[in-house]
């Protein structure tokens, strides 16, 4: 799982915020480390995230947030599609 790799470079490594163990990689919510046994996989549209136990224990094992804001923003594309068709209509005629 390369997305779980850090990529910091700057020689530290980081420890996992709950038992302090060798972190592998940044919470998907929280972006605090954590190690392989403090995390779970949560489903996330195309791609699968690890989300620390904290924020799995607030949010469920789904990125709501994120689902609500791409909703949004799907919705703010097609009402303005909409309202360019109905401009192109009023222009046609
Ligand atoms: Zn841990
Ligand atoms: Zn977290």
């Amino acid at each position: 799982m390369p997305e779980l790799i850090s990529h910091d470079g700057d020689g530290g490594i980081a420890h996992c915020s709950r038992c302090g163990a060798v972190a592998v990689g940044p919470c998907a919510r929280c972006r605090a480390p954590i190690c392989g046994d403090c995390c779970v996989l949560t489903e996330g549209g195309a791609s699968t995230w690890a989300i620390c136990l904290a924020c799995d224990d607030r949010g469920g094992r789904t990125l709501g947030g994120a689902w609500r804001g791409l909703v949004l923003w799907l919705v703010g594309i097609l009402v303005v599609l909409l309202a360019l068709v109905v401009g192109l209509g009023l222009l046609a005629r």
